[in-house]
């Protein structure tokens, strides 16, 4: 259950906020879901979508994974080997792919902006497929672009209203938004 104050949680300084990859993520699903993330207003930790995602990153490919720190954002190496420095992202499913595309191309320009070229390998450890992305012009115009506006939302005064979607149902805040 979700407890906290909504008034209390829109006076934020400018420092407090700041994007990230789950920002990133969230972006591309529900709006909403993007303001409270950014006031780390936290979702129902018992629901089961929750669990099985941390347990699914938590238990998936642990033979080869390595966790650095860069800034504000956690990255799971993969590999680094002759073919360069590979980070992962792991996911439940590829029913957000685009989202999870785009998270994992904004860990890649965060290295890119601290001097390190890396390649991305998005996971879908139960449908036992892995996808590449590299980044490019056109994801990084189309990063800077949701940055800019995650902010906007982010600084908002009130939550972007409630929207309907098909990933209420599964999402931590539903009891939040529709009860
Ligand atoms: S329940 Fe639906 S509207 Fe509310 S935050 Fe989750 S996805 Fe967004």
């Amino acid at each position: 259950m979700i407890g906290f104050d909504m008034r209390r949680g829109c006076t934020v300084s400018e420092n407090d906020l700041h994007v990230t990859g789950t920002l990133i993520w969230y972006y591309y699903i529900c709006h909403r879901e993007v303001w409270l993330m950014a006031r780390n207003m936290v979702p129902d930790q018992d629901n089961s979508n929750v669990d099985l995602g941390r347990f699914i990153h938590e238990q998936s490919y642990r033979r080869d994974k390595k966790e650095i720190s860069l800034g504000h954002i956690k990255l799971d190496i993969v590999k680094n080997g002759k073919d360069g420095l590979v980070i992962g992202e792991v996911k439940k499913s590829s029913k957000s792919e685009a989202s999870a595309r785009m998270q994992l191309a904004y860990y890649l320009s965060e290295l890119e902006k601290a001097g390190l070229e890396a390649k991305g390998e998005l996971r879908f450890p139960k449908e036992k497929r892995r996808e590449t992305v590299e980044l490019t012009d056109e994801l990084r115009a189309k990063l800077d672009l949701a940055v800019r506006d995650i902010l906007r939302i982010a600084y908002l005064e009130d939550p972007p209203g409630p929207i309907k979607i098909k990933f209420c149902r599964n999402c931590a805040y539903n009891e939040f938004c529709w009860a």
